[in-house]
């Protein structure tokens, strides 16, 4: 367990239909992603696309 890599939900719920939103975006274990990053989810019940960015540590 690494905690000094930014913390990846693979799932958020859809704001929209409250549905599951699965992580598009592929991490590369050897260049994790990082703070200010962009994250794609897309929603698996109204295909809604989502874009999150990872935010920065405190
Ligand atoms: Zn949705």
């Amino acid at each position: 367990m690494t905690e000094a890599e930014p913390r990846v939900p693979a799932n958020i719920t859809c704001i929209d239909c409250g549905g599951r939103c699965h992580l598009l975006t592929r991490l590369d274990p050897e260049d994790p992603a990082q703070p200010g990053d962009l994250l794609t989810y897309r929603c698996e019940d109204c295909l809604d696309r989502w874009d999150l960015l990872i935010p920065e540590e405190e």
